[in-house]
């Protein structure tokens, strides 16, 4: 029995994804963030695919976790020096207030 194809339509939104453009099997998608990907269109269909990755890293890290004395305090994530990713955190020290970056759970 030959399983039915769905179709995907430009412009139709799985998750985060909005469909920008087919090109065979793949699909050229643009994330809520902005990221543009070719994803597999299978992927979007049976539900894999609904990001380009920064909704599962957000929920990974919410804003005000606590790393011992590291508060993260923003979820806007920072490139570093290699592309890894990074998140703006504090240090919570009652006298000073320190900035620093820790690394991220990709
Ligand atoms: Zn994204």
């Amino acid at each position: 029995m030959e399983t039915t194809k769905r179709v995907i339509n430009i412009s139709e939104k799985f998750g985060s994804w909005i469909v920008l453009n087919k090109q065979g099997k793949q699909v050229l998608c643009q994330c809520d963030c902005g990221t543009q990907k070719l994803v597999y269109s299978h992927t979007l269909t049976n539900g894999r695919s609904t990001n380009c990755g920064c909704k599962k890293r957000k929920e990974s890290i919410p804003v005000g976790a606590n790393f011992g004395r590291l508060k993260v305090i923003s979820d806007a994530e920072v490139k570093g020096k290699r592309g890894e990713l990074l998140l703006l955190t504090q240090y919570q020290i009652s006298t000073q207030d320190a900035i620093n970056i820790i690394l991220h759970h990709a």
